[in-house]
Parts: C-alpha cells; structure tokens; sequence
C-alpha cells in the first residue's frame, strides 16, 4: 500500500526528520491562505499522486501548462495561481504510464535553498532476507537510471536484524556521500529514525529522493515514497487510514471487498481461475496461443456463489476484455457452486463477449449440467490447452 508524499512527511516527520512546512490543499479557494501560513520568499506547489517523476512530467490539459506536476512560486499569488492550474488536471510520469493520474491534492511548501540532491532510500531485499540501505550522491535522479549507467555511484548494504540500525551504518552513508562535520551526526541520527520507522510501520520500501543538503549546511528530506506491507494492515490502522482510494484501480479496489486476488493486466482474455498456480499456468497458456491475458484472478479455495458473482462483474467491467476464460480445478471449490455463480453473474451483467468455461474435479458433472442446462452461450472446453485455443480462437477468429 502506498500514500502520498505529504502523508509520508507527515509520518516521519513524527519520528523526527527535517521536513518542510507546507499544507494541503484539496480546493483551490483554500490555497492562498494555505500558502499564506508559510514563510516563503520561495513556495513550492507539488501535485500529489501515487507515482514518482511529478517534476519532469507533464500534464495532458493544455491550461495546465506543460510543466510538470512540481513547480516553484514567488509569491503566495502564484502559488495560488498555480494550484488552480494542476487541480483536477491528469499528471503523467514515467511511473503513471501514458494514461496518467488525476491530480486531486496539491501540496503547498515552504521552499528550501538546495546546494546538493542525494539519494536515501531503505527497502527489504528479498536476497538477503534484510533491510537494505541504498544511497548516492546522484539525488533527484531516476535511481534506475543511475544504476544502470553509473552503479558505481550507488552504495548499498544491508543491516544484521540481529544488531539492527548501528551508528556506524549512518557514518559509513554519510561518508560516501561527502558529508562532513555536523552532517555526519545528522545523517546517522536521521538513518536511525528512518529505520525505526521502516520496522516500526511495517515498510516495504522507504525512499527520499532527494535528500539535500541546503545552503545552511543541514540536511532535509525534500521528497518521500513510502510503501507498506498490505498484509500488515490489520495491525497498522494509522497508516490504513492513510489509504487514497482514487489512487487505485477501481477493479482492484472492488476486488479487494470481495477478498479476490485480482491484479488487473491490459490484455484482452478475462481469466477466472482458482488457485495462484493455477492462475499462473492460464496466463501462461493463454500467451501461448498467441493473446494477452487481462487479468489475474484467484477466486480463491472456498468461494462462495456471491465471490464468484462479484469477480465475474469485474472482469466483464473491464472495457478492454474480449473474450472470458473460465478455467476451475475443484477440490475443495466445487464445480457447481462455479457454475452456479457464472449464471448468476451473467444474468445480472449479460454477456457480450464469447466465454469458455474448462471445469474439472469436484461436482464437475453437476457443474457442466447446470451450465448445459442454462441455455446460455458458453463454448466447453475439456482441458487447459483447449480452453485457452478456443477461447483466442473465439476473440481472434
Ligand atoms: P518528483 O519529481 O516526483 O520526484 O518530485 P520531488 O519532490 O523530488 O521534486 C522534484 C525536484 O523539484 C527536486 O529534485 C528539486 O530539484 C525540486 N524541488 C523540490 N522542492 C524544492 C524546494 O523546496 N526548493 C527548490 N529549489 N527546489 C525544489
Ligand atoms: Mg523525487
């Protein structure tokens, strides 16, 4: 789970990190006195959405201007001005791909004198098993630009659980990084704090980018992205209630009320399935006969008819989908209850796109009966191989 970088500072800032002051704003007749609270001489009006790259993007309404979603004011007149601009308007980065994102909060800060850019960041990396630390004097960069280029100028270690965060860990960031004198106490002080928070909060991955160093000398988190373990959330209730709806997928979203395993994908074959693995194979399989799969859906062991009603209106929701695949192994999911809910679902949504339903396992004769049985349009298929042939064929012809 993600949540915006405002939140993200708000979060660390309670732990102790150098952030500015800034507001946010969600209507533009509030951002003059949002900006009015700050000191200035310099605003900084950031556009809030779940994806990085907001400076160098740029907006799809022209009124927006073409700059991107990050931009420096003068005066609180034109912090205002430019609040009123990106408001509303669709941001895209190379992180929100080309359909960008609706720009519906706007970060109003106090601006910072920069004399360097750095990069922090902390995430677990799944080959040691361990919190990693990564930093690089190439801040306000893309890091994967940097680490495919130069990777020499990118340090990373990870941290013994047993000992946890050290000092040393923070001296030895801050010295290659160039820090000297008090920066050095800073940057091991501010490590600490951003460590604690990365366990305390159940992280996945916690990254400053940039980290400066300003004119006075003292460090400051300029920007922050964190992400958090979903499945952590049942002990995590601030951060889930920092959770921005608008900023998922809708399809995902319903899916998750449903407690359906479904990523959305943008192919054109809607998949049902139960079992991850299973999942796995049919999109696989699908690729194989020469289309894309949609989506991944794992209805999951013991479905209920209104499980299987819900993930069918959500692939059908889906204006890219052609065609439906319907492929169900039944242990303890019985065929029946399958077949049942695809009825269901049909009825109430219709169907307007060839569908192929591959049962096999429990209650299958049951569950092809009541299919066979409902006068509806659905092509059998008898197994993997042939269910995703004749579904491509059905969408492809
Ligand atoms: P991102 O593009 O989504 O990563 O947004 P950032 O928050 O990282 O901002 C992009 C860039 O804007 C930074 O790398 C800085 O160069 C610049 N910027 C952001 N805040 C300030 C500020 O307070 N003062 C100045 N001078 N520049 C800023
Ligand atoms: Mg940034």
């Amino acid at each position: 789970m993600n949540i915006h970088e405002y939140q993200a500072k708000q979060l660390l800032k309670s732990y102790g990190a150098p952030v500015s002051d800034g507001r946010v704003v969600l209507k533009a007749e509030d951002a003059k006195t949002a900006a009015g609270e700050l000191d200035g001489p310099l605003w900084v009006v950031k556009a809030q959405i779940h994806a990085g790259g907001r400076g160098k993007g740029h907006f799809k309404e022209s009124e927006a201007g073409e700059k991107g979603g990050v931009r420096l004011a003068k005066s609180v007149e034109e912090a205002e001005m430019l609040t009123k601009q990106m408001l509303g308007k669709t941001l895209v980065t190379h992180q929100t791909g080309p359909a960008g994102k609706q720009v519906n909060r706007i970060y109003i800060e106090d601006g910072s004198d920069i004399e360097r850019e750095l990069y922090l960041a902390l995430l677990v990396d799944r080959v040691t098993s361990r919190v990693s630390i990564v930093s690089s004097t190439e801040g306000g960069m893309d890091i994967e630009e940097v680490a495919a280029s130069t990777p020499e100028k990118i340090l990373s270690f990870s941290v013994d659980p047993a000992t946890g965060y050290q000092a040393f860990h923070g001296r030895r960031v801050a010295f290659s990084l160039g820090l000297q004198g008090p920066q050095v106490k800073q940057m091991v002080n501010l490590l600490g704090l951003l460590y604690k928070a990365f366990i305390e909060k159940d992280m996945e991955m916690l990254e400053i980018n940039p980290l400066i160093v300003m004119t006075d000398g003292n460090l400051k988190v300029l920007d922050a992205k964190l992400g958090f373990d979903g499945n952590a959330m049942y002990r995590q209730h601030d951060v889930a209630n920092l959770r921005d709806e608008t900023e998922e997928d809708s399809k995902e979203l319903e899916a998750s009320k449903y407690d359906l395993n479904y990523i959305a994908l943008d192919g054109e074959i809607g998949c049902m399935v139960n079992g991850a693995g299973l999942a796995m194979a049919t999109m696989d399989i699908i690729k194989l006969y020469g289309a894309e799969p949609a989506n991944f859906l794992d209805v999951g062991g013991g479905a209920t008819k209104e499980k299987v009603t819900e993930a069918f209106k959500i692939i059908t929701s889906d204006k890219n989908v052609k065609g439906i695949l319907v492929n169900i192994f039944g242990g303890i999911m019985r065929c029946d209850i399958i077949a049942e809910g695809v009825i269901a679902a049909v009825k109430e949504v219709g169907l307007k796109v060839p569908l192929v339903v591959r049962l096999e396992g429990t209650n299958v004769e049951k569950g092809k009966e009541i299919i066979a049985n409902s006068g509806l349009n659905v092509i059998a298929a008898d197994n993997l191989s042939d269910g995703a042939e004749k579904i491509v064929k059905a969408v492809k012809g």
